[in-house]
């Protein structure tokens, strides 16, 4: 975890008939959501290279439960990723952009200190891959993998168990991370300034990058 500055895409909402300004927007940097009902919205992003992990437009999805994404091959949207918001996000949508509303311009950059937040770090399910379990292995510390520090949820993943106060059982008092060189790769690949860590800020901390929410 480190600052580092990033320019984080800004969230807007479009009118279907305004989907070429949409187009625009997401082009240079933003992120859209286009609404063609009051229950069908695109939330539309700049397709993610696959050799990054980092990409603001797939963790903007991922906080939506989604994973995969269609490019558009005609029309005004052609050659961007797109993903239908699954109604139960709408509310993510419409947050998003209240949030931004105050920002102008197609991205923001921002620099958070993580060892100042830790959001990430806190009630947060961390779900280990195999690759975790072998590099706990190979780094010495096999029983990372195992209870008190690791347990099976109920659809049998391998979790990080947290603490009474739902931090994680690695959490430092300093906000570091204790297993820093061995960290699961869900920790390691959490981008700072993503909608995720957005989200965990607010949700967490109450720690907005914008206007507030509506109460
Ligand atoms: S929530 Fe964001 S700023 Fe906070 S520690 Fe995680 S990545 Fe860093
Ligand atoms: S393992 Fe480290 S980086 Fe991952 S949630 Fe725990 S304290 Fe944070």
């Amino acid at each position: 975890m480190s600052v580092k500055p990033v320019h984080r895409p800004i969230a807007r909402s479009f009118k279907k008939k305004w989907v070429k300004e949409a187009a625009a927007h997401v082009r240079a940097g933003g992120h859209a959501f286009v609404w063609e009902t009051d229950k069908r919205v695109l939330f539309v992003f700049q397709e993610p290279a696959e050799d990054n992990p980092d990409d603001f437009g797939a963790w903007g999805i991922y906080d939506m439960a989604k994973w995969k994404w269609n490019v558009e091959t005609r029309g005004a949207l052609k050659g961007l990723a797109w993903t239908l918001v699954p109604r139960d996000c709408l509310w993510i949508a419409k947050r998003r952009v209240e949030r931004d509303s105050i920002h102008p311009g197609p991205t923001r950059k921002v620099a958070f200190d993580c060892t100042d937040c830790a959001a990430c770090c806190r009630d947060n399910e961390v779900i280990l891959q195999p690759s975790d379990v072998e590099r706990f292995k190979e780094g010495g510390r096999p029983e990372l993998a195992k209870p008190p520090y690791a347990r099976r949820d109920k659809d049998g993943k391998l979790v990080l168990t947290l603490l009474r106060n739902k931090r994680c059982r690695h959490l430092q008092q300093d906000n570091r991370c204790g297993i820093y060189e061995l960290r699961p790769h869900p920790c390691s690949e959490f981008p700072m300034g993503s909608e995720c860590c957005l989200f965990a800020r607010e949700d967490v901390l109450k720690l907005y990058d914008g206007l507030l929410p509506e109460a």
